[in-house]
């Protein structure tokens, strides 16, 4: 099938399911799709190796997780990212109380609706980070997080999509950038403890010198897995409305990016807006655009292995977030 008659079809099927609901933007474009050159291999090895069972579901504040994080170093060293204020990582602390507690650090007689029994427990865990010179002082931070959940019930929740994908993209994106001129610096941060609720995204944006110069988080997480479209979403453009141009006939001639999941008046499509790390930001008035796939069949179970992703879908995806990037460094600029 050729690719314009793919589109056509494409575009067909999603109006007859979603009844003209415009919501979904296919972006569609006879233009050849913009050659983007990254080392495909290596992005699957890298997200083979984090996902592998020897870092036992990177659970935040976990021995494994720790190991997940000094691996990460390496690989931003590698990717050739300099370290922020002398260092490639910060370690910090946080107290987990009742539920929350309950739900990542069970003790063993678990009370069925009253948490307020269970103890707090104060974990450490840690982000990764690095960051590419720009030509300005202004900052996109570009977030993936790396924590899992673990092993539970035996069970190793590997999360080769959430989030090893958006993790291990990192280093394909650095590598891409470093020896191009950006007008932005390029800050990487490889984000910890989002599944106990953003503490890492948290802590990150507390204590980040350069705070008051960051034009825009571009947070990644779940890039690799599709199971019937080819869908690769960006979520954001609700919010920032201003930020559409640069996105505007991206894509590859595998899969499209659409538009959407962050319209809270949409019944028919999740929003996103506060699903994983990019919500610190929109909380702190710092623009963000989300890229991700819908939840699927292997979201949030043991399932979620480097069997289950869609290798070229991955690819493919990496390098519309690569084209993504650089229409974005170009934009705030020319504003
Ligand atoms: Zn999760």
């Amino acid at each position: 099938m050729s690719y314009f008659f793919y589109l056509l079809q494409y575009q067909l099927l999603k109006h007859l399911q979603i009844e003209k609901n415009w919501v979904f933007t296919v972006i569609l474009s006879c233009k050849e799709p913009k050659v983007i050159e990254i080392d495909s291999k290596e992005l699957l090895n890298n997200l083979k190796e984090l996902s592998d069972d020897s870092f036992e579901g990177r659970l935040f504040s976990s021995e494994a997780g720790k190991r997940a994080r000094k691996n990460i170093v390496e690989n931003f060293k590698n990717a050739g990212l300099q370290p922020i204020n002398g260092s490639y990582e910060d370690e910090f602390s946080t107290t987990l109380r009742e539920k929350q507690r309950q739900l990542f650090f069970p003790i063993k007689k678990k009370p069925l609706d009253d948490y307020s029994n269970v103890p707090d427990t104060t974990v450490v865990g840690g982000n990764a980070f690095g960051m590419l010179n720009g030509e300005t002082s202004k900052d996109i931070v570009i977030t993936a997080h790396f924590d899992h959940l673990g092993i539970r019930d035996g069970k190793i929740y590997n999360g080769a999509d959430e989030n090893a994908s958006g993790t291990v993209a990192l280093y394909t994106i650095a590598k891409y950038f470093r020896n191009k001129p950006t007008k932005h610096n390029l800050v990487f941060v490889a984000v910890d403890g989002e599944e106990v609720g953003s503490v890492g995204a948290d802590y990150f944006l507390k204590n980040y010198t350069n705070k008051n110069n960051i034009v825009l988080n571009i947070n990644l997480a779940m890039i690799s897995h599709s199971d019937y479209d080819p869908e690769l979403f960006v979520s954001g453009l609700y919010h920032y409305p201003e930020l559409r141009d640069p996105l505007e006939d991206i894509h590859t001639d595998k899969i499209l990016l659409l538009f959407g999941h962050d319209d809270p008046n949409n019944k028919e499509q999740a929003d996103w807006t506060f699903s994983s790390d990019h919500r610190v930001f929109y909380r702190n008035k710092i623009p963000h655009l989300y890229f991700g796939v819908p939840d699927h069949k292997d979201y949030h179970r043991s399932t979620d292995t480097y069997a289950t992703i869609n290798e070229e879908f991955y690819i493919e995806a990496v390098k519309i977030i690569i084209q993504a990037i650089e229409n974005l460094d170009q934009h705030f600029i020319d504003d």
